[in-house]
């Protein structure tokens, strides 16, 4: 049985039962298919976004539980805080349970932005920790004030030496509720992995040494010293190993002992920023992180205790504001295959003619006489023909009818090789797997879906739904439906992915994509104007789940609006255009424009559905 790596990613959120279905492993442990299907019966046919909230809950749970038992063993005197980078997701339904789910703990938010703030301010729950980091102007320093007067515990994190000069006007203005002020610093020791650019000493975010020198004699001499109370960094995503992270956290927690020294009485606490990795891979031998959340947590308790302790100053509040790790679980996304690649290559469209070229006449013995034993011979003779054969036809020695004879005797001799060996000889097939590629075009856009894939090549968990009992039998290539080469997943020797070869006429096969819930959505793009798919909350209970705020994804007429298309005026044009055409019968004119008009306010995904008496 391939498992696709379910106990490498997985992290027993998903099982396989004994129909072969992937099932939620929480309650009463129902399969993804039977709750997509159930979706599907009101009418929606494109990808599907599912959100688990109890995957959620999991993780600010496991994050909390692991803090807290680090700080138990080393009976560290600090306290821990979290917060939720907002840039990972800002969607509603997400947010909306986040901060519902980590009101018991204090959970807050990080912005990264005016917008994030404004977010922030108004979905965070009062007295749970607000920190801003990025780039700020004036006006976002006076939000931040804003928010303090609001009531929100509010840390303002400054990147650059300009921007404590903003914080200290505003606070010459309002000096009411002057919020905390906490200070990026810049380490010389820098992540690793794709994300490195977020650390090290040639960042773009953060101060020197030097700088951070004035920094202190700056607030002391406007009195503000007893507002700066963080030190913060952030060596990047996804950090794949631990390593950078002590190293980051010896020099942070130096450069807090030493400021401390300085007479920033106030700073208590050292941000850690994000990068607590996940593991995406499938394959046990391209592991993504070396090390999992307790290992992180004791190291970082542990690396400050010692270092407070030598430097004899106060254990400092630990904060971290990881993103990927809260939520990436959360996120499924669903992805009907459209088609197989071969699967027009049917023996009723194959056109013999009373007289073959004899390569042809030979590929057509093959494909009858192939058998158990002869397979693997015949699939790499049929394969060199094919060869020869698209040869002769670029030399004009065979006709189209000829070539396409030939597509269709070939990947029947595929097909049945594929089925004979995967029975007797299975290992066979997997060396061969390169050349019996099979493509399946999957009802999504990359782009919009998984755009890091695309972006940086970062690879998802990727697995049928159903069939999980049968051994899968072709070589996969993934295509999305926009018209842009760059829109598939290509089969890798590295990262194999297998899928069964289905008859969509008679069944639905669905994809599932796992570990999608950060980043993909907000970094998501409407290539070819696909947008973000229908997306539905699911929460489990004793009796099954319940399907709730279910969000169609948007109307082209949507989509339009947001680029600032004058909606009205397409319309006008639309109706003016049909209405002069001398090609549509008058009466007819009337319902071909409703019809333009339910296009417009649906969405663009396909509708395609084969197996239609299937659906149930
Ligand atoms: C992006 C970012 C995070 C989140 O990082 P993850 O790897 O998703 O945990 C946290 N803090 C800062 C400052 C960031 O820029």
């Amino acid at each position: 049985m391939n498992r696709y790596g379910l106990d490498i990613w997985g992290d027993e959120n998903f099982i396989i039962d004994k129909n072969g279905e992937v099932c939620i492993n929480n309650k009463t442990k129902p399969s993804i298919l039977s709750i997509v299907r159930q979706i599907r019966l009101q009418g929606i046919k494109g990808p599907l976004l599912l959100r688990f909230p109890h995957l959620l809950k999991k993780q600010i749970d496991k994050l909390y539980s692991h803090f807290h038992s680090a700080k138990e063993e080393f009976k560290y005197k600090g306290k821990f805080h979290a917060v939720f980078p907002l840039k990972v997701n800002q969607y509603p339904e997400l947010l909306t349970n986040l901060v519902e789910i980590g009101k018991p703990y204090g959970y807050g938010l990080e912005a990264g932005s005016k917008a994030e703030l404004l977010l922030a301010m108004a979905y965070n729950s009062l007295g749970s920790p607000i920190t801003i980091n990025g780039f700020k102007d004036e006006e976002l320093i006076n939000v931040a004030f804003i928010a303090s007067q609001m009531g929100h515990n509010v840390t303002i994190t400054i990147e650059g030496l300009s921007e404590l000069l903003d914080i200290i006007n505003t606070a010459k203005k309002s000096p009411e509720v002057i919020p905390n002020i906490g200070i990026r610093i810049k380490l010389h020791s820098a992540g690793i992995g794709i994300w490195a650019k977020s650390g090290g000493i040639d960042s773009k975010f953060g101060l020197t040494s030097t700088e951070l020198l004035k920094a202190v004699s700056i607030l002391k001499r406007e009195n503000l010293i007893e507002h700066f109370t963080m030190i913060h960094f952030h060596i990047g995503s996804q950090i794949t190993d631990i390593n950078p992270v002590k190293k980051a956290l010896r020099e942070a927690g130096n450069i807090y002992a030493e400021l401390r020294k300085m007479g920033a009485n106030n700073l208590k606490s050292i941000n850690l920023g994000g990068g607590l990795a996940i593991e995406y891979s499938q394959h046990k031998n391209t592991l993504y992180r070396n090390y999992s959340l307790g290992e992180y947590a004791n190291d970082v308790t542990f690396l400050l205790k010692s270092i407070a302790n030598q430097k004899k100053e106060p254990e400092p509040d630990i904060f971290v504001e990881s993103g990927r790790y809260i939520c990436a679980s959360h996120g499924v996304l669903v992805a009907p295959v459209l088609e197989l690649f071969s699967q027009e290559y049917t023996e009723k469209r194959l056109l013999l003619k009373d007289k073959n070229p004899p390569l042809i006449a030979e590929l057509y013995d093959l494909y009858k006489s192939i058998n158990p034993k002869n397979a693997l011979e015949y699939l790499h003779d049929g394969i060199d023909h094919m060869e020869s054969l698209l040869t002769l036809f670029d030399l004009g020695y065979i006709d189209l009818q000829d070539r396409s004879n030939t597509e269709i005797l070939v990947h029947l001799i595929i097909k049945k090789a594929v089925k004979l060996l995967s029975s007797e000889n299975y290992n066979a097939l997997l060396d061969i797997k390169e050349r019996v590629q099979e493509r399946y075009l999957v009802n999504f856009s990359i782009f919009q879906s998984l755009p890091d894939f695309w972006g940086i090549k970062q690879n998802f968990p990727v697995m049928p739904l159903n069939h999980l009992d049968k051994l899968p039998t072709r070589s996969a290539s993934l295509w999305d439906i926009t018209c842009d080469s760059d829109g598939e997943i290509d089969f890798d020797m590295e990262n194999p992915l297998f899928l069964h070869d289905v008859n969509l006429l008679e069944e639905d096969y669905f994809l599932g994509f796992f570990l999608v819930g950060a980043y993909q959505e907000v970094l998501g793009m409407k290539h070819n104007l696909f947008t973000h798919p229908t997306e539905a909350t699911i929460e489990l209970d004793k009796n099954g789940y319940k399907i709730s705020n279910l969000l169609e994804a948007q109307s082209i007429s949507d989509i339009f609006e947001d680029m600032d298309y004058d909606i009205n005026e397409i319309k006008h044009t639309l109706k003016t255009r049909i209405s002069n055409s001398s090609f549509i019968n008058e009466d007819k004119k009337v319902n071909i424009m409703q019809e333009i008009s339910t296009h417009l306010n649906d969405n663009s995904y396909l509708k395609t559905v084969y197996s239609k008496g299937k659906e149930q």
